[in-house]
C-alpha cells in the first residue's frame, strides 16, 4: 500500500494540534494528525475554557498581543467550527468579574481599571452585587471586563478535529510517535513503532510530552507538566452569568446549567490525577465567593497536565539544525485563548514561511539549541 506523503504532519491532537490542522487544511495542505490517545488532548479535554487575558494578569508586551488577537478571533472561528465541524463550541463572551475582598487586592484592582490599559471596568459593591447577587457579600467592589468570556473546551478541540476532517485532514488515533526519520539536517518524517511516515514537514504539539524532543533529537525543550485540578457542580438555577475568577479560584457558568470550579497549579511531574486535598481546597474557595454552593450537587473532579514553559508563554516556529520541523507547545494556561492564532500563525509559517510573528516564541529565547547529527 502506498501512503501519500502529506505536505504536513501534525503529532498531539490537543486543541493546539488541531487549530493548526484546520488551519492548514483551509489553506489547502494535506495534513496528517498522529496522536497516541483517543480525540480530545489529554490536557485540552481537563480545561476550563477561560478566554480571559484580563484576569490571567499577562504583562502587555507580545503574549498579551498574541492573547487579544487570538481572543478577536473567536467569534468567526465559532461560527466556522458549526458551519463546517456540525459543533457548537458555545463561546460566550460573558465578561470576567474579579472581586475584592481585601483593601489590598480592591486598589490593585481599582488601578488597573483606572489606568484605562484593557478597557475593564470598576464596579463599586453595589454595582458588582447588582451584576452577580450570589457573590460573598462582604466584597469590596470587583474589576469587570466586558469582552472576555469562555469557550466549551472539549467541544472547541472535538469541532477544531470534525471541521479539520470534514476537509481532508487524516487523523489517527492511538498512534505514538517514537522518533523522527532525518536525512541530515532535514526531519522528513516519524517513526511510530518499526514504520517510518514521511512528510514536507513536521510540526510537535505534544503539550506537556513535547520533552520527548531531547530523545528524539538531541533538543531540549523546556516544557514542564504542571497539574491542574477541576471540579464540576450543579446548582439550580446556575448561580452565576460571568466567569468570577477570585484569589483563590476560580467559576464558569456552562451553557447546560453545570458550573466549573478550578483549579490548582501543582509541579508534581506526570502525575496525573485528582487529589482529595485539593479537592476540598477548591470547593472551600468556591463556596468562599459564591455561598450558595454549600448545596450544590458534586458532579465530578478530573485534572491535567499544563505545559509549562520558563517565561510561561508559548514556544512557537522553528528549531534552528532541523529543517522542516516545528514546535507548537508550552501554552501553559492559555492555550484555549491560544489555539485560533497558533493555528493561524504556525500554517502561516508552514506554508508561506512567514516567521516573522513567531519570533518573540522561539525556542531560542532559552538558549541556543544543537541537535543531534542526523
Ligand atoms: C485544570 C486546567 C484548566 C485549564 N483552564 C484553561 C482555561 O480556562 N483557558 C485556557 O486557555 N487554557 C486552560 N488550560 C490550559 C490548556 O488546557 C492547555 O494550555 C492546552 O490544552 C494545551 O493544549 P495542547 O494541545 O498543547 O496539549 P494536549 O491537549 O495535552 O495535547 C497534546 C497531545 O499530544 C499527545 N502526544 C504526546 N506525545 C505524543 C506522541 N509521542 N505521539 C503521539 N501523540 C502524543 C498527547 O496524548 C496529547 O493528547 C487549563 C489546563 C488545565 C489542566
Amino acid at each position: 500500500m502506498t501512503v501519500k506523503r502529506p505536505d504536513v504532519l501534525v503529532v498531539g491532537a490537543g486543541v493546539i494540534g488541531c487549530s493548526i490542522a484546520y488551519a492548514l487544511v483551509k489553506r489547502g495542505a494535506s495534513v496528517t494528525v498522529l496522536e497516541r490517545e483517543t480525540p480530545g488532548g489529554v490536557t485540552s479535554r481537563a480545561a476550563a475554557g477561560m478566554l480571559v487575558p484580563t484576569a490571567e494578569g499577562l504583562p502587555a508586551g507580545p503574549l498579551l498581543d498574541l492573547a487579544l488577537q487570538s481572543l478577536a478571533m473567536f467569534p468567526s472561528l465559532a461560527a466556522a467550527v458549526l458551519e463546517e465541524g456540525g459543533v457548537d463550541v458555545e463561546y460566550s463572551r460573558s465578561g470576567v468579574l474579579l472581586p475584592a475582598y481585601t483593601d489590598e487586592v480592591a486598589e490593585e484592582l481599582r488601578a488597573r481599571a483606572n489606568s484605562g490599559q484593557d478597557g475593564s471596568q470598576w464596579l463599586s459593591r453595589a454595582e458588582a452585587l447588582e451584576r452577580e447577587p450570589l457573590l460573598a457579600p462582604s466584597l469590596h467592589g470587583a474589576l469587570f471586563q466586558p469582552n472576555e468570556g469562555h469557550v466549551h473546551p472539549v467541544k472547541l478541540t472535538d469541532g477544531l478535529t470534525q471541521a479539520a476532517a470534514r476537509r481532508g485532514a487524516a487523523f489517527h488515533f492511538g498512534v505514538e510517535v517514537d522518533g523522527l526519520v532525518r536525512q541530515g539536517d532535514r526531519v522528513v518524517g516519524v517513526r511510530t513503532g518499526g514504520i517510518e511516515r514521511h512528510a514536507g514537514a513536521v510540526v510537535v504539539a505534544t503539550g506537556s510530552w513535547s520533552g520527548a524532543l531531547a530523545r528524539w533529537a538531541g533538543v531540549a525543550v523546556d516544557v514542564q507538566p504542571v497539574r491542574g485540578q477541576m471540579v464540576s457542580l450543579r446548582v439550580v438555577p446556575q448561580p452565576i452569568r460571568s466567569v468570577v475568577f477570585g484569589r483563590p479560584g476560580y467559576l464558569v457558568p456552562r451553557r447546560d446549567g453545570t458550573l466549573l470550579l478550578g483549579a490548582s497549579q501543582e509541579w508534581v511531574g506526570f502525575e496525573n490525577r485528582a487529589t482529595a486535598g485539593n479537592l476540598a481546597m477548591l470547593l472551600e474557595a468556591g463556596k468562599r465567593l459564591v455561598p450558595v454552593l454549600e448545596q450544590a450537587t458534586f458532579l465530578a473532579t478530573w485534572s491535567g497536565l499544563r505545559p509549562g514553559s520558563p517565561d510561561e508563554a508559548p514556544i512557537l516556529g522553528p528549531v534552528r539544525g532541523l529543517e522542516g520541523l516545528a514546535l507548537a507547545t508550552g501554552h501553559f494556561r492559555n492555550g484555549i485563548l491560544l489555539s485560533p492564532v497558533t493555528g493561524e500563525l504556525m500554517a502561516e509559517y508552514l506554508l508561506h514561511g512567514k516567521a516573522k510573528p513567531l519570533a518573540p516564541f522561539s525556542i531560542e529565547r532559552f538558549g541556543e539549541r544543537k541537535p543531534t547529527k542526523g
